[in-house]
């Protein structure tokens, strides 16, 4: 065991690029969440991959809100925090649209910052036949014809086992720091909750902005007649306004429905095994302006 590896490996890149559901494929779990909406993942999660030469612990970090003039000051805080302590540094880009500005900041202050990175190429698999050599080119071009680089596609796992490869080999030796079987650090409230927000937010787009939270009110393992067990969880979705209730209650309750069907099979997905899911909606004015609420609904106030 004395040449076995461990470390932290921080995927960086602008909002989504793919960095969730890269980690999510390369531990093989769903336990980050993702969406089209950008800003999808507030807290720091850590995934962990377990090999039989050594552990890699994936920390990935929270999107970037939206005021644009601001981006680039954003990225580069968020990557500066999220550099902090780490092995490697994984620079996360979208290959389906040209390079733009938000790669080039979070690029340069790496480059500036003298942090050595490796580079992956995602979503290969949306560039078309015609345009993957003048995608290739343009990305060498912003990271520079010598960088080496590996393409993935993080929704359909191309190029996955290969990159897991070059991050083993990159990190340094060291003893296995989480127990082998686990593969997150956080709470199973937090990622039950984060499941449930994640449908929020995929199936109301604007419409319920980010004033919303999930709160797990129980979880408990309840044993049927004839002997089957199956899991049942209450959770409460806390808005900010009466009307985004509404929404989120939907005509005749469908849009809970849709809520909580796809968070189901997901919970389904982790918990291994049946689960019956609850939804509740409940108004609390203000919310996030309320520390202790802030805390009760599981966030880090640190940003
Ligand atoms: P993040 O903000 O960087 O964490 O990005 P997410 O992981 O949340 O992904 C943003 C969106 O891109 C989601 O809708 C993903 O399903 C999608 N996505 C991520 N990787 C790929 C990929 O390789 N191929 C395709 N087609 N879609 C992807
Ligand atoms: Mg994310």
């Amino acid at each position: 065991m004395n040449n076995y590896k461990s470390g932290f490996v921080t995927l960086l890149g602008r909002p989504n690029v793919g960095k969730s559901t890269l980690i999510n494929k390369l531990i093989g779990e769903k336990i980050t969440i993702t969406s089209p909406v950008a800003q999808t993942t507030r807290k720091k999660l850590k995934g962990i991959l377990t090999t039989k030469v050594g552990q890699i612990i994936f920390v990935d970090t929270p999107g970037v809100h939206k005021p644009h003039h601001l981006l680039g000051e954003i990225l580069v805080k968020n990557a500066k925090s999220a550099i902090k302590g780490v092995d490697i540094v994984v620079l996360v880009l979208d290959s389906s649209v040209e390079p733009g500005r938000g790669d080039e900041y979070i690029k340069d202050f790496l480059v500036a910052n003298k942090t050595e990175f490796i580079v992956v190429l995602n979503k290969w698999d949306l560039v078309n036949k015609e345009l993957k050599n003048l995608r290739l080119d343009q990305y060498k071009k912003l990271i520079g014809a010598s960088k080496n680089f590996q393409i993935v596609s993080a929704s359909e796992g191309d190029g996955c086992s290969e990159l897991i490869d070059m991050i083993l080999n990159l990190l340094p030796k060291g003893p296995m720091l989480y127990e082998e079987d686990k593969i997150c650090d956080q709470s199973l409230d937090n990622l039950l909750s984060d499941f449930v927000r994640e449908q929020v937010l995929i199936n109301t787009r604007e419409e319920v902005p980010h004033s919303v939270a999930v709160k797990i009110e129980k979880i408990q393992e309840i044993k049927k007649d004839n002997g089957k067990k199956f899991t049942a969880i209450m959770a409460t979705i806390i808005v900010e306004r009466t009307s985004q209730k509404g929404i989120l209650i939907g005509k005749k309750g469908l849009m809970l429905k849709t809520i909580g069907q796809t968070a189901r099979s997901n919970m389904k997905r982790l918990i291994n095994g049946p689960v019956h899911l609850e939804l509740f909606v409940k108004v609390i004015p203000n919310w996030r302006k309320k520390e202790s609420k802030l805390m009760e609904f599981g966030y880090e106030v640190d940003y």
